[in-house]
């Protein structure tokens, strides 16, 4: 599809962000050219529409940045996957491994409203696969149908886990 070139154009690539030794993808580039972004949008719901997705699942920060324009677009919820305690009330948490310690995805119990729901997940990024992962066991324990995970950006050095659970993973276009 020619505009896999210009999304991969769009996005900036910063050595040494946030630490030494690190490529960091950034998408904000992206956000700045509408008819880039657009097309980045249009894609997802492309792939995504008429599949009978109920709820489209972000994380935070990134995935708020597409998973709402998806899911208004795919006539589908959005839900918010949120760092700990930023939710109030009652919530249930997946922790998950870092390169350098643990973090953390929550999700408002209620948010999956009954047992099936088929729910897409999205999110700016794939590297190792551990946040999608968290974010594949939250859903499912609340009892949601997770159906794929969907990143614009995907590291090729991680490619071989770009099925987490037996979910799979789609990517727009791989790391320069
Ligand atoms: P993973 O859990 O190892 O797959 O890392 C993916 C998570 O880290 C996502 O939430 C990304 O937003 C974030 N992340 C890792 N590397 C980058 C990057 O180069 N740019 C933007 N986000 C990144």
């Amino acid at each position: 599809d020619p505009r896999l070139q210009g999304i991969s154009d769009a996005i900036r690539v910063v050595p040494h962000f946030p630490k030494q030794g690190i490529m960091f993808n950034d998408i904000t580039t992206l956000l700045l050219r509408p008819r880039v972004f657009k097309d980045a949008v249009d894609l997802f719901v492309e792939r995504y529409r008429g599949m009978g997705i109920d709820a489209v699942a972000g994380i935070e920060a990134r995935g708020f940045v597409f998973g709402p324009a998806i899911a208004l677009a795919i006539g589908a919820k959005f839900i918010p996957l949120r760092k700990p305690r930023k939710l109030p009330g009652e919530v249930i948490s997946e922790k998950y491994v870092l390169e350098y310690g643990t973090d953390c995805l929550e999700m408002r119990v209620g948010a999956i409203e009954r047992s099936g729901e088929r729910v897409l997940v999205i999110d700016d990024l794939v590297a190792t696969g551990g946040t999608l992962c968290a974010a594949i066991r939250l859903l499912e324990r609340a009892g949601a149908d997770v159906v794929e995970c969907a990143c614009v950006i995907g590291l090729p050095k991680f490619k071989d886990l770009y099925k987490l659970n037996g979910k799979p993973v789609y990517v727009l276009v791989e790391s320069r």
